[in-house]
């Protein structure tokens, strides 16, 4: 059986698959089950709390389907996933902590690659959900396991402890993330220790000495047997003692005397590397060179997946430093959110170090491939090649990455999701550098990981204590997703099932559903002449005036009287439904109060035109000393929706805040809430700053740097007067990027290696000049403009304006990027 949560990643042969209904803060399962039986799955874990009468009368309808009748599934999940890890008697490495558990489960992963077959966690797959689907891969052929284990509140732990049940425990260490579910550190460091309650071996790093205190002071106590093995780099009393210069490591213990060259230096690997090499002398002793070879051979972890535009219309998901099996299912759950693109094709590198035998593992990757109905594989490797015959016949083939680079016709790809995914040694970035439509020196990368956070965020604003949200939500991709690109982002947002879109312009909407959207789009600006546009596309008008409603009547009724004279049925459209604007005080676009007897005559003697949703829009949401605006807006918006409502005899959907207002109004919510720049990484209200994550970074690069002495000047105008010799840099953007002009002359400054640098002299159309006298850099270096480390929100302010103006306003010639760091 396959365990299933997440019912989107439902693809291919599905019958034997079990999946399981979980409840949680956005999504409830079980409103997937008739999708999902139609779809061919037959085996159904569902909770007795959630099946409503009406949802029970439905499963009488699914005969031969399977359900299994639980209090909650995702408890029973980790019951099944407990009882599996209970099969198997090889030892089970457990890591927990602040940071590092990726890294250190990755490493140690590299590193015994050679005396175990390894299951391991995929990504960070560590949370309460992730950790069952985690231990579920082990099977027969495993020697080892290695598991992370992510809490953020307490009482999350004993679940992990008792699916993963570790027999060596890492503890990494503790930081600050997630603090708010902990009373005190101390608490929170108690809560993580619990995954080792029954480790016979326990590796950890003496220097912390809050987390040695309460190992020694509230651990040991409960499991006294436990070994601890530490090491230190202080001169602690340790297990292990440790030196380091520089790359140098000197390190000393029960194992022997190594001097290694680490192929790291900074003090987040150097601690990684420690954990791995003590845990890895755990398991037998080695001579200096082999360790220092295996050493040696440790990749930087890269978890990020990056979605780049490829040559001839196609999307490329660039995962080149991995290849593992755990990651290539998670890498096509990526690959299958692409829409909009006619074919999906991956290109895969042997799978190094499996542990398995090369019959088995490439008959799983063929299935998966089969499963996940991928129009056409590409192999690359001896392995693979030689396996061949174990893969869709027009599948095709090379034994290095060589052989497809001179042989393989890349112009053969058109208009398709591509996956390159490969293990390190294959070099697959010269696969993707091929395949990939050249940028300029200037990207816009966005974190499609931050986009996902945010978006959480305010559906939490939005949710009632009382169970799953009732309020829906609407985002706003009007202006290219406000310059974070349209399609990609809608398509992240269909994925998590927000509720509505909406565009400024038809075009908008219809570039959006050549992309594969499908969810319901309202166009706010929808000129008469595009109506026939609008029916087409399925695309819904915000009507905001008596003339734009007349104007949708005529059109109507033009329409059924073309359908009724003969328009085959299958050509008939249904007209859109319609939204309507009402001005309470903004005095952009709407209804007045006073037009509402007019407007609802109007509707009553046209009574074909449906109405979805009612809104109108707050002029201060943001700002405190507007409140009683606000609230004067509310009202006047209540009295018109009542009334209308009352005219119509049914009741559209009512909506009033914006991202501000959802922070600012949560009585305000009514039925659903229009979230716009918060998405995108701004929390424009002011209160809850720190609850949205970044999500855009602007980087350009150094065309070349000169040394121009005290008195000269640099560009147009010769504006930038030097009053030092000076090293300037000339960068890769200019105002017709978006880097704005009144940015130029010492007002805009930007990171160029870890130093703000300010700009000198006008910005150009395509350059910009900066003073790097004081930052270390070359010719070719990265400059970021703004990012997770210089808020755009100080951008915007050192020219006197909101971010919104920053954002839209980068030109759609700056390639997008996006990425994907986690799970
Ligand atoms: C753009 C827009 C929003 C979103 O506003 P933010 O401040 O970006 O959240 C909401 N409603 C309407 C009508 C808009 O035009």
């Amino acid at each position: 059986m396959i365990w299933l949560t997440d019912s989107r990643q439902a693809t291919g042969n599905l019958s034997d698959v079990l999946f399981f209904a979980i409840r949680g803060e956005h999504h409830d399962g079980h409103d997937f089950i008739d999708d999902l039986y139609n779809k061919g799955v037959r085996h159904f874990v569902v909770e007795t709390p959630a099946l409503t009468p009406a949802r029970l009368a439905k499963l009488a309808d699914y005969a031969d389907a399977r359900f299994t009748e639980v209090d909650n599934s995702l408890t029973h999940l980790q019951t099944l996933a407990a009882a599996h890890r209970q099969q198997f008697r090889i030892p089970v490495i457990g890591i927990t902590g602040s940071n590092g558990k990726t890294i250190v489960k990755e490493w140690l992963a590299q590193l015994l690659a050679d005396d175990f077959a390894i299951a391991r966690s995929p990504r960070s797959y560590n949370s309460q959900l992730g950790v069952p689907l985690s231990v579920q891969q082990l099977a027969d052929h495993h020697t080892l396991g290695i598991f992370e284990a992510g809490i953020s509140r307490p009482q999350e732990m004993a679940a992990l402890e008792a699916i993963i049940r570790p027999t060596i425990g890492i503890f990494t260490n503790i930081g600050t993330a997630h603090d708010e579910g902990f009373r005190t550190r101390r608490q929170k460091i108690a809560e993580k220790l619990r995954l080792f309650i029954h480790a016979q071996t326990l590796v950890y790093c003496a220097d912390h000495t809050d987390i040695a205190d309460e190992i020694n002071m509230v651990l040991k106590a409960v499991n006294p047997d436990m070994r601890l093995i530490t090491w230190s780099l202080t001169g602690q009393n340790a297990t292990y003692k440790a030196h380091r210069n520089g790359n140098r490591l000197h390190l000393t213990g029960p194992r022997g005397d190594y001097h290694l060259t680490l192929p790291f230096t900074d003090p987040a690997s150097v601690e990684n590397v420690l954990h791995c090499l003590v845990t890895m002398l755990l398991f037998r002793s080695f001579n200096v060179d082999a360790l220092q070879t295996r050493l040696s051979r440790l990749r930087p972890v890269s978890m990020r997946l990056e979605q780049k535009e490829g040559i001839n219309n196609c999307v490329l998901i660039d995962d080149s430093y991995n290849n593992d099996l755990a990651g290539l299912q998670l890498a096509l759950n990526f690959l299958n959110q692409q829409t909009g693109r006619s074919g999906r094709v991956v290109i895969l590198s042997d799978v190094l170090q499996s542990g398995q035998s090369e019959s088995d593992l490439y008959a799983q990757i063929s299935g998966l491939i089969e499963a996940n109905l991928i129009d056409r594989f590409v192999g690359i490797g001896p392995v693979m090649s030689r396996n061949a015959g174990l893969f869709p016949p027009n599948s095709l083939f090379y034994e290095t990455t060589d052989q497809f680079l001179a042989q393989f016709s890349v112009s053969a790809l058109r208009d398709s999701a591509v996956l390159v995914k490969g293990a390190r040694t294959f070099s697959f970035e010269r696969i993707v550098n091929r395949l990939q439509r050249k940028v300029h020196g200037t990207v816009l990368e966005i974190n499609l990981d931050a986009l996902t956070h945010n978006l959480n965020y305010y559906r939490e604003r939005i949710s009632r204590t009382d169970g799953p949200s009732a309020t829906k939500i609407m985002v706003m991709v009007k202006a290219f997703a406000y310059g974070s690109g349209s399609a990609e982002v809608a398509q992240l947002l269909q994925y998590h099932r927000v509720d509505y879109l909406a565009v400024a312009y038809a075009d908008e909407g219809v570039s959006l559903r050549q992309n594969g959207i499908t969810l319901p789009i309202m166009v706010m600006n929808p000129a008469p002449e595009t109506f026939a546009t609008l029916l087409e596309y399925g695309l819904e008008p915000e009507i905001y005036s008596l003339r734009l409603l007349r104007e949708w009547g005529l059109f109507a009724a033009a329409v059924a009287g073309s359908y009724g004279q003969g328009v085959p049925d299958s050509q008939s459209k249904d007209l859109p439904n319609l939204h309507l604007k009402i001005d309470t005080g903004m005095h952009r676009l709407g209804f007045l109060e006073t037009e509402m007897p007019e407007l609802i005559a109007y509707l009553q003697q046209h009574p074909q035109l449906r109405i979805a949703t009612v809104f109108s829009h707050l002029a201060g949401a943001d700002e405190s000393q507007f409140n009683a605006f606000s609230q004067q807006q509310y009202q006047t918006f209540l009295r018109c929706t009542e009334a209308l409502e009352a005219g119509l005899g049914y009741r559209p959907v009512r909506h009033l805040l914006n991202s501000a207002g959802i922070v600012r109004f949560p009585d305000y919510q009514l039925d659903m809430v229009r979230l716009g720049i918060g998405l995108y990484g701004v929390e424009s209200s002011q209160t809850d700053v720190s609850a949205v994550r970044p999500v855009g970074t602007l980087r350009t690069v150094v065309s070349q740097i000169k040394c121009v002495l005290a008195g000269e000047s640099v560009g147009y105008s010769r504006r930038g007067v030097l009053d030092h010799d000076a090293r300037i840099a000339t960068l890769a953007i200019g105002y017709a990027d978006g880097f704005d002009r009144r940015l130029g002359n010492g007002v805009g400054r930007v990171w160029v290696n870890g130093t703000l640098c300010p700009t000198v002299g006008s910005v150009c159309m395509d350059m910009t000049m900066i003073d790097v006298t004081a930052a270390s850099v070359q010719e070719g270096d990265e400059v970021i403009i703004f990012g997770p480390d210089l808020p755009i929100t100080e951008l915007a302010r050192q020219i006197n304006t909101i971010p919104y103006e920053v954002l839209t306003g980068i030109s759609e010639r700056v390639k997008r990027v996006f990425v994907k760091e986690g799970n």
